[in-house]
């Protein structure tokens, strides 16, 4: 049974909470849910975190990619409680760090997590799945695609290399022609490169590459972070050909990086040094140093 909710407004939640010195504290969680415009049974979950997408399917129940931070999953079930009574009986996770997989323990009934194998290899031992959390851990894999459920319920998982982590996966909202894309594209900006967790600057552009040419017939995409406009349904946001642009300013970025490189400038000399605003104004190249660092290792290994 479908609930009626004023869409976009704001849902608070109030947790308490004992801080470390056993005080009682009051700490207000929210939400923002926003219909993504393409069908009824599609939300946009913000805050707390990465964008967790909603899934009310037919004959599946609700889905939700990825949890955000520890201490939001009461605020993402309220969410789904204002939506419908169907239960949440499945979480994907788009990659391993904890704003997107930090609230899996909070969903104690879910059956499946579904996860790529290298993400599920990271998240084990975390802070988040540790002392017997750990059967919130993903208990499906895969390498390079799996398709969920049937019909208008299918969910396509796209994995293509290395790139923000070496576990990143798109998840396609078939039917609904929706990307998740988790942080592989985050936002318009320059990526936060987790090398420690197996990502790859050096590889990120072809693995983006390869997404845009192995995925077709998605129009509308949510990104990992990227602030979505206000209102309800959300209208006018990222489309697959943000994605593409994406790729084209990773390689613009990677070739800038190696040519500072090999002309043997500095860290700072080359990210002061990046020549992309001109091509892609309303980027932000914050952080610059600390892309072309993970760059810079790479390349110098
Ligand atoms: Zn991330």
């Amino acid at each position: 049974m479908r609930r009626t909710i004023v869409m976009g407004a704001l849902l608070a939640i109030g947790a308490a909470g004992l801080t470390a010195a056993g005080v009682l504290q009051q700490e207000e969680r929210r939400v923002a849910v926003q219909s993504m415009g393409v069908a009824e049974n599609l939300y946009l979950v913000s805050g707390g975190g990465g964008h967790t997408a909603l899934l009310i399917t037919q004959n599946n129940g609700v889905v939700l990619v990825d949890t955000k931070n520890p201490g939001w999953g009461a605020s993402i079930l309220q969410t789904v409680q204002a939506l419908t009574e169907e239960p949440v009986t499945t979480i994907i996770n788009t990659h391993a760090h904890g704003d997107h997989v930090g609230s899996n323990p909070d969903f104690q009934d879910v059956v499946r997590v579904v996860a790529h194998e290298n993400a599920r290899e990271s998240m084990t031992g975390s802070e988040v799945f540790a002392g017997g959390n750990e059967r919130f851990l993903p208990n499906e894999t895969y390498r390079d695609r799996l398709t969920l459920f049937e019909g208008l319920d299918a969910i396509d998982l796209y994995h293509f290399g290395p790139g923000h982590t070496n576990g990143d996966t798109i998840v396609v909202f078939r039917a609904l022609e929706v990307a998740h894309t988790g942080d592989l594209f985050a936002r318009k900006a320059l990526p936060f490169i987790d090398r420690s967790n197996g990502g790859s600057g050096v590889s990120y552009p072809d693995t983006l590459a390869r997404a845009v040419d192995g995925i077709e017939g998605v129009s509308r995409v949510i990104p990992g972070h990227a602030p979505p406009p206000p209102g309800s349904p959300v209208r006018g946001w990222m489309t697959w050909d943000d994605v593409r642009e994406y790729a084209a300013f990773m390689q613009d970025l990677l070739d800038d990086v190696r040519a500072s490189f090999e002309a043997g400038r500095s860290v700072d000399e080359a990210a002061a040094g990046l020549d992309l605003q001109g091509k892609y104004p309303d980027y932000s190249l914050d952080r610059a140093e600390r892309a072309v660092q993970a760059i810079y290792d790479e390349l110098g290994q």
